[in-house]
């Protein structure tokens, strides 16, 4: 008998916090823009001995807001512990981090997932919208750490840069509840959504700001014990996350399906080669010796300061979605779209109270147009300048009739270009619609009178040449008649040519 089996996913996001300064030091967070190695370093995050920690009051703030945006509780009680190993990129030896009482716990998101079990998603998470439900995946708990070093690896030395070492990390730990990658894949969606939203991390994975670790094991369909997990780590892309689970997952079904054992041990992932690798098993398991951190008390907060944090929470993408959904009309799929970046529905949103036209015809062009040139250019929402009134003007023409949908992508693209008025636009470039219907009537009468040949061969069954002629329309007007019209009156004409035969 062939069993079917079903993977079991628990995640692990790390997520640097969006600070000024350091998690225990007043060094600037930002190594990104550190001019050299080792410039944004002190004392304390370099680890030198009688060095002080102090608690970053801001990455608490931001920490305990992620928390809140996932559902968790707030620990009022907060306690910091020492995570022992050596390693050259952790200059104290020890990372302080949070292990008894972490800041959130017992939360919940919850994400799309294929209602049946699948092992193989066709592409990248893409079985249809029927097939999927809704699952809630609870998170475990929310804690803060700090980050490590930069090792750069050359031939025969390492270089290590601590402009890094001490800047705020936050892990998110999720219950081993996904049984699919596409579910894995929807809530680390998910989740970087939410850190955008709330502004604490830029969700940029090339730059290692957001990395994510699987934990994976694979049981028979219909069962519910938990089997031996292996964990892959510094999954630095959705790509890498999604191939390197599903890479492992096979890897362990075939292990079962020949009778062997699938042993726990970290792994990494060779994206070149597309495989995971060992890196350590059980045996090698690092003994952590947490204990508490005794150069920090632990930390109280207060019901009130907790209070003031969650309001601060702004609308998140589940309830935005759910809010264009019912306010707009708008499906399920053009909502999720819009609210996927917080820039993106708040810029929808500015031009739908700046315009006339309804939210949907809105929607078209943002999703169309608009995101075809941002895409061609390279330039993400953020980068747009264009005013949303300047746009929401644009596409009211296009409504009433002023300019015609191809004129109207001449002018976006002109605003994007150089900015400017769509009216003063629409003047200059000579774009306004012909909508007087004795003036489109007499171009279609010279096309037909000029083109005999043509008249007979369409009215003999050669349906294709009906595009020739809209196509000549096109050209005599400059694309400026409006379609229909002209549609219908060369329907009309060359009908006539055929009764007159
Ligand atoms: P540890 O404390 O050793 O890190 P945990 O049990 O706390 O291990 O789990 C760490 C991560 O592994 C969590 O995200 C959890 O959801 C996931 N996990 C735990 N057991 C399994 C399992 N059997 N299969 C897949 N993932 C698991
Ligand atoms: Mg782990
Ligand atoms: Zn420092």
């Amino acid at each position: 008998m062939k069993l079917t089996y079903e993977p079991v996913i628990g995640l692990e996001i790390h997520a640097e916090l969006l600070t000024n300064s350091k998690m225990f030091c007043g060094c600037s967070a930002d190594y990104g823009s550190a001019p050299e190695p080792n410039t944004n370093i002190c004392p304390t995050c370099t680890g030198l001995p009688g060095a002080m920690p102090v608690v970053n009051k801001k990455a608490m703030e931001l920490a305990a807001l992620v928390g809140l945006a996932l559902n968790c509780s707030i620990n009022k009680h907060n306690t910091f512990a020492r995570k022992n190993y050596y390693y050259p990129d952790l200059p104290k030896g020890y990372q302080i981090s949070q292990y008894e009482l972490p800041i959130a716990e017992k939360g919940w998101l919850e994400v799309d997932a294929p209602s049946s079990p699948t092992l193989l998603p066709e592409g990248e998470g893409s079985s249809p919208l029927s097939l999927r439900e809704r699952v809630r995946v609870r998170v475990r708990r929310v804690h803060i750490e700090e980050d490590t070093a930069k090792l750069s690896h050359e031939k025969n030395y390492a270089l290590v840069d601590f402009n890094r070492a001490g800047v705020p990390l936050l892990e998110i730990v999720s219950e081993p509840d996904m049984r699919s990658v596409e579910a894995a894949l929807d809530y680390a969606t998910k989740v970087r959504a939410i850190l955008r939203y709330l502004g604490v991390n830029s969700g940029d994975m090339e730059k290692g700001v957001l990395r994510f670790e699987a934990n994976i094991s694979v049981r028979p369909v219909g069962s519910d014990e938990f089997r031996t997990r292996t964990e892959i780590k510094n999954l630095n892309s959705f790509r890498a996350l999604a191939r390197a689970s599903q890479y492992e997952i096979e890897r362990q079904i075939k292990i079962y399906e020949e009778g062997g054992t699938v042993i726990q041990e970290t792994l990494g992932w060779d994206d070149v080669r597309g495989v995971t690798t060992s890196q350590r098993s059980k045996e090698e398991a690092h003994d952590y010796r947490y204990f508490p951190e005794p150069d920090l008390p632990p930390l109280q907060l207060s019901d009130a300061w907790i209070e003031s944090i969650r309001s601060q929470l702004p609308e998140l993408p589940e309830a935005k979605t759910s809010r264009f959904i019912s306010d707009f009309g708008l499906t399920p799929s053009e909502a999720r779209f819009l609210t996927s970046e917080r820039t993106l529905a708040d810029y929808f949103e500015s031009v739908v109270a700046k315009s006339k036209s309804p939210a949907k015809t809105i929607h078209s062009w943002i999703a169309g147009e608009f995101m075809r040139y941002l895409n061609d250019s390279g330039l993400s929402i953020d980068d747009v300048t264009l005013a949303p009134q300047a746009l929401a003007k644009l596409i009211d023409m296009v409504t009433d009739k002023t300019i015609g949908a191809s004129a109207g992508k001449t002018v976006l693209t002109e605003l994007f270009k150089n900015g400017g008025d769509p009216a003063q636009i629409v003047k200059e470039k000579n774009l306004l619609q012909m909508t007087d219907v004795n003036a489109i009537q007499e171009i279609v009468t010279k096309i037909l009178n000029d083109n005999p040949k043509e008249v007979d061969e369409y009215n003999a069954g050669k349906e294709t040449l009906f595009q020739w002629f809209m196509g000549q329309v096109a050209r005599a007007t400059k694309g400026k008649a409006d379609p229909n019209v002209a549609k219908e009156l060369m329907v009309k004409g060359l009908e006539e040519r055929k009764n007159r035969r």
